[in-house]
């Protein structure tokens, strides 16, 4: 592609999941985007089994996906509803159970595929008419008074009336716009595999919460679990080092054998696990987005469904400013998506990084109370609804 075309009103650094959506999303809307990528995606194919990198979808993601009209197809090609949940802890013994059906919903999400979401909506970029620069890197940028100048990889440059940067927790352009970070590194590692059962996995969501970090098992449509492993770094660097029958077997105990044993498991992989917040989400022209704005630890499954949030949020906030014949790149409608998202995500991130404190403590008296508190949440419907519907996010 020819970046040196008509200046389009928004180019997206990042088409990860949270860039791509944003660029459709916003192209469905009349932006004329140009989404620039490092990296094209793998192509999914029905014939592969499940990929590694799977996360839990909630009812407010497959909302947004569903108006961008990709929800159908990734619904054909392969995700699997989960309907119940449940959550206990391995020292105290209490447990938390969550029933869709109780909830009057037919699923509380889905699990899907990283890989088969990010095609799927690559898939729909060209017909939304968003430019695509892959290979392509947004090196640097330069905020001007009517526009955003960007350099690319090999020379090339390209302005925007407006940047949004979606290039991960990693993010080197949020660095460049002088909005600083907060947060722990948890010094914890997720490891993730995926297992087949002695026994049914239910379509239930499984999650124990051990003193080193949680355990789920996740439901996947071919009856194998998804396993997602929280450990501190040294402890996961030994469970990625064990042979594949001390791997099931760890696993097995490790889940407290919820499913029975573990029969089978592929190849492990992993992640570092950090907290990372940005103190602003907008700057003059730029605004961040996904996790370049919010990384949070997996316990709950929600860092790309804050991520999808904060598309929903985006798109809402400027087509509305468009709609009334407003600059949509002034800086107080770029701060009303900035406060908005922000204040959520850091509530949700507090909340997780709370949780994993909680789960951690070990002294008899603390791990008594927190036994209490959970069969307590356990008895409320009430609660137990507000936690449901806040993580459904709608
Ligand atoms: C173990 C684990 C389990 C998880 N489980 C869940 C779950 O169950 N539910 C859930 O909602 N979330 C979950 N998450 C979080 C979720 O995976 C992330 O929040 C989500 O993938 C972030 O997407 P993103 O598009 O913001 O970033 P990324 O996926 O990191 O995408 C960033 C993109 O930007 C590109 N890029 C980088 N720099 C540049 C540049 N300069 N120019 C151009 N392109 C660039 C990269 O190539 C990449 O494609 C989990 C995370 C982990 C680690």
């Amino acid at each position: 592609m020819n970046a040196r075309r008509a200046m389009p009103d928004v180019a997206i650094a990042g088409g990860g999941m949270i860039g791509a959506a944003c660029a459709l999303a916003l192209a469905r809307r009349g932006f004329d985007v140009t989404l620039i990528e490092a990296r094209e995606p793998a192509p999914w194919h029905a014939e592969d089994r499940e990929d590694l990198r799977v996360i839990a979808l909630a009812p407010s993601s497959a909302k947004l996906l569903e108006e961008l009209g990709v929800w159908q197809t990734v619904r054909n090609a392969r995700v699997s509803p989960y309907s119940r949940m449940q959550v206990w802890d391995a020292m105290s013994g209490a447990q938390l159970d969550f029933d869709a059906a109780s909830e009057g919903r037919a699923e509380l999400g889905w699990i899907v595929e990283n890989k088969l979401l990010l095609w799927t909506l690559w898939q729909a970029l060209d017909a939304a008419g968003v430019r695509l620069v892959c290979p392509g890197e947004v090196r640097d940028f330069e905020t001007r008074p009517d526009r955003v100048g960007l350099t690319l990889g090999a020379g090339e440059s390209l302005s925007a009336r407006l940047l949004v940067i979606a290039d991960g927790a990693h993010s080197t352009l949020r660095g460049k716009t002088g909005i600083r970070t907060r947060g722990r590194d948890y010094a914890q590692r997720a490891v993730v595999a995926h297992v087949a059962t002695e026994r049914p996995h239910e379509a239930a969501a499984w999650q124990r919460f051990l003193p080193g970090g949680p355990i789920a098992l996740l439901p996947l449509s071919d009856g194998r679990s998804s396993i997602v492993w929280t450990l501190p770094d040294a402890e996961a660097q030994r469970v990625l080092a064990m042979d594949d029958a001390a791997f099931r077997d760890a696993v097995g105990f490790a889940t407290d054998f919820r499913l029975g044993r573990i029969i089978e498991a592929t190849p492990r992989a992993s992640f570092p696990l950090r907290l990372q917040l940005a103190q602003d989400y907008a700057t003059a022209r730029c605004v961040l987005l996904g996790d370049a704005a919010h990384a949070v630890h997996p316990l709950a499954g929600q860092g790309a469904n804050l991520g999808l949030r904060d598309v929903a949020e985006l798109v809402s906030v400027l087509s509305e400013a468009r709609e009334a014949d407003r600059d949509f790149t002034a800086m107080h409608v770029l701060q009303r998506y900035a406060r908005r998202r922000r204040s959520a995500d850091t509530l949700d991130a507090l909340s997780f990084d709370a949780l994993a404190r909680v789960f951690a403590m070990r002294a008899p008296p603390l791990v008594a109370l927190r036994g209490l508190g959970m069969r307590a949440v356990n008895a409320s419907r009430p609660l137990k609804r507000k936690l449901v519907v806040h993580a459904a996010g709608r």
